[in-house]
């Protein structure tokens, strides 16, 4: 049980699973459950009180058979190499999944921003980029934002980046701000794939998303983004939560009133006229869409026999465990495995590259129409394979995305 916490211990699970039903070459099975290439590096910090203070940050490049490798930096207090390991695998089977010609790869550096000055959290994304640039690159591997880091961030990092190579640099990292070269849609793109998956799955499951009642763990960017599009589209959002707990409104919640209390109080708890519950309270509420969208292991083998929602969409990474998919698709919930359903980000970040290495900009309705495509195949083409092979989403998710990494590496002559 603890074993399966670990979350490269749980992505290597789950690609064993799917490397079984696949007959996978043994040679490539093997190259695929492990990292490429992994870079450890400490980064000096002068801090505003004149001391120093080194940080420790990864840099894993997981794949890049299908292309360079892509994945973005994590500033988390917690950070572990299992977790970089594991993330940066699944941005291997992430970008497979929706078909963009990138491997995957993440960064993570241990830290924890809101206890440090702008200025410092600028030092470290320099002093950072100053560590790993040897290994980055339009065509080598291109960071972006992820858990903590955002659009500011990445302009402090492109900008390093192309002081150091004596030139502008923008393909180097997405997610940049519009201005310096980022792409319209950017900012909403990961929740926007999430709302076209789930648009899709209650068509699957005949329910229709205007009416669906939704419950959101988390309101970071993810969770806030969800329920403000979800909202519009006439969705009920009744409970969400952050770190400290949720709220509960069967009416439906307003969430920008809500908003505006996390950002003044800290938490979404103690709204006005909601009941307050726990994360676990929250996880097993009766909806039609349950969305984790906040940290990995939060439906376990512990507690996912008490969810009670006809779909789960994964807009976090890894918040399923492996014990907790059995328990899941016995008793019939439809789930959007995590790299399926929340690969809009990534997607975006690719329309970004290749707006920055043609340096013609699209539309913000262009970029949507295609994101919409690639969600929408994506979906159908895991789902399709779920059913004609009787497994579940997340192994036939990781079936079409493994299948298409085997091809490049046997095309390749890599084994
Ligand atoms: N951090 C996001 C993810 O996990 C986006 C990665 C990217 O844009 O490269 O998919």
């Amino acid at each position: 049980m603890a074993e399966q916490l670990n979350p490269f211990k749980m992505a290597q699970a789950q690609l064993d699973k799917a490397a079984k039903k696949l007959n996978l070459d043994p040679q490539i099975h093997t190259f695929l459950r492990e990292p490429m290439r992994e870079l450890w590096v400490s980064i000096p910090v002068k801090m505003d009180n004149g001391s120093a203070k080194i940080f420790k940050g990864f840099r894993v490049q997981y794949n890049n058979a299908r292309g360079p490798m892509k994945g973005g930096i994590r500033f988390h207090p917690e950070e572990t190499i299992d977790t970089v390991r594991a993330l940066a695998a699944w941005m291997t089977w992430k970008c497979a999944v929706v078909d963009i010609p990138y491997g995957g790869a993440k960064g993570g550096v241990i830290c924890n921003t809101k206890e440090m000055s702008q200025r410092e959290v600028e030092r470290l994304s320099r002093g950072y980029i100053d560590q790993i640039w040897r290994c980055i690159g339009p065509e080598m591997d291109i960071p972006a934002p992820d858990v903590y880091t955002n659009p500011q961030i990445m302009a402090w990092m492109m900008d390093e980046y192309s002081k150091i190579m004596g030139y502008n640099v923008p393909g180097v990292i997405t997610g940049k701000p519009i201005p310096l070269g980022g792409s319209l849609g950017r900012g909403d793109a990961t929740a926007m794939g999430v709302v076209y998956t789930m648009r899709e799955a209650a068509k699957i499951i005949g329910i229709d998303l205007k009416d669906a009642t939704v419950v959101v763990q988390g309101y970071g960017n993810a969770g806030y983004n969800l329920s403000r599009l979800l909202t519009k589209r006439g969705c009920r959002v009744i409970a969400v939560s952050d770190s400290k707990g949720g709220i509960l409104n069967k009416e439906g919640l307003d969430y920008q009133t809500v908003k505006g209390h996390k950002d003044k109080t800290g938490s979404v708890i103690d709204f006005p006229g909601t009941k307050q519950i726990t994360n676990e309270e929250l996880l097993s509420l009766e909806c039609d869409f349950l969305i984790p969208a906040a940290l990995e292991n939060q439906i376990t083998g512990g507690n996912a026999s008490n969810v009670n929602a006809k779909v789960v969409a994964e807009a976090a990474n890894g918040p399923v465990t492996l014990e907790a998919d059995e328990i899941l698709s016995k008793k019939g919930v439809f789930q959007i495995p995590d790299f399926l359903c929340n690969a809009g980000g990534v997607t975006v970040s690719y329309f970004e590259w290749v707006q920055n290495n043609c340096g013609y900009y699209w539309t913000e309705e262009e970029v949507y129409e295609k994101l919409d495509k690639k969600m929408t195949k994506a979906l159908y083409d895991v789902y399709g394979l779920a059913i004609k092979e009787g497994v579940d989403n997340r192994t036939a998710a990781y079936m079409v995305a493994v299948s298409k990494v085997a091809e490049v590496v046997k095309l390749r002559g890599w084994v």
